[in-house]
């Protein structure tokens, strides 16, 4: 083993040279003691602890929401500088949750559309480190996936192969008659308010999951499924207050639960480590030695 080992507060250190510490986590016996251990760790020392983790799990998941696309620059629908507080002069009659909703696409398409082009369109919007990270881990083998609730394709663009998206993607739109499929450009460069498909004529909808529709079968039970044999989910950028990737966080019972959000999360009791902090660094740190 390369680097000086040293006792520090009961914990076995490695120095590394390369950033992060490495320490050995202990064999669990129970949970109580797994409970204890993390909450004994200092913060630099939870880094440390979250590097191995990685190091240890066979099958990590990544669960994420809003926070992961807003540090690409993406605002998110809750937050007081999100979508919803910030709806122009023209939209301001409307409920925020009613302009994405299916009600409004089947009832007023013009505004359903006009307010889509105008805040959803992240095409030009880049993939930072967080997705450039797990893509990272999962080419090496040690990430089995991401559970995404963003609709702006931006963990493809970071690189990642295995992306459910639970609720949709705004990269995609289907005729809503004869279910033509076309490229996000289709509704976003269409001259026409409501874009119509060339073939039967008929309304050109994005695959995104609205307010008042279910969520796309196949990635929720993809979801479900690798929840299920993970050994470690890390949940990011969400505070789980959104339905469906609450329902799924709680069907983890895996080794290791972590959560990185800037704000509160509702699991944070039942999680190995919590980070209030950005999703990129954390990651990042982590990173570092693996
Ligand atoms: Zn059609």
């Amino acid at each position: 083993m390369q680097g000086s080992e040293s006792m520090r507060d009961g914990l076995l250190e490695y120095s590394t040279g390369r950033g992060r510490s490495r320490i050995m986590l202990p064999d669990f016996s129970t949970q109580r003691e797994k409970e204890k251990y993390f909450r004994s760790l200092k913060e630099d020392q939870k880094i440390d602890a979250f590097g191995e983790i990685i190091e240890e799990s066979e099958h990590i998941v990544f669960l994420g929401g809003a926070g992961v696309s807003t540090e690409s620059g993406i605002p998110d629908f809750r937050s007081k500088d999100g979508l919803y507080h910030k709806t122009e002069k023209r939209f301001s009659r409307y409920k925020p949750e009613y302009l994405l909703s299916y009600e409004c696409l089947r009832n007023e398409p013009s505004v359903f559309f006009d307010y889509y082009r105008k805040n959803l369109d992240a095409r030009k919007i880049e993939a930072n480190t967080a997705h450039r990270i797990l893509a990272k881990w999962e080419s090496e083998g040690r990430l089995k996936g991401v559970i995404t609730q963003n609709i702006d394709g931006l963990h493809q663009k970071g690189g990642s192969k295995n992306v459910q998206e639970i609720h949709g993607t705004t990269l995609k739109n289907h005729c809503m008659s004869c279910r033509s499929v076309y490229g996000p450009d289709f509704i976003f460069d269409s001259s026409d308010i409501i874009p119509c498909c060339p073939k039967c004529g008929k309304t050109v909808r994005p695959d995104v999951v609205l307010y008042g529709e279910f969520l796309p079968e196949e990635a929720y039970q993809n979801s479900v499924s690798m929840i299920r044999e993970a050994d470690c989910l890390i949940i990011g950028g969400t505070s789980l207050e959104v339905g469906s990737a609450a329902g799924l966080a709680h069907t983890y019972h895996g080794k290791y639960l972590i959560i990185i959000n800037k704000g509160k999360t509702k699991l944070e009791g039942k999680a190995d480590l919590v980070f209030h902090d950005s999703i990129g660094r954390i990651l990042e740190l982590a990173d570092q030695g693996l």
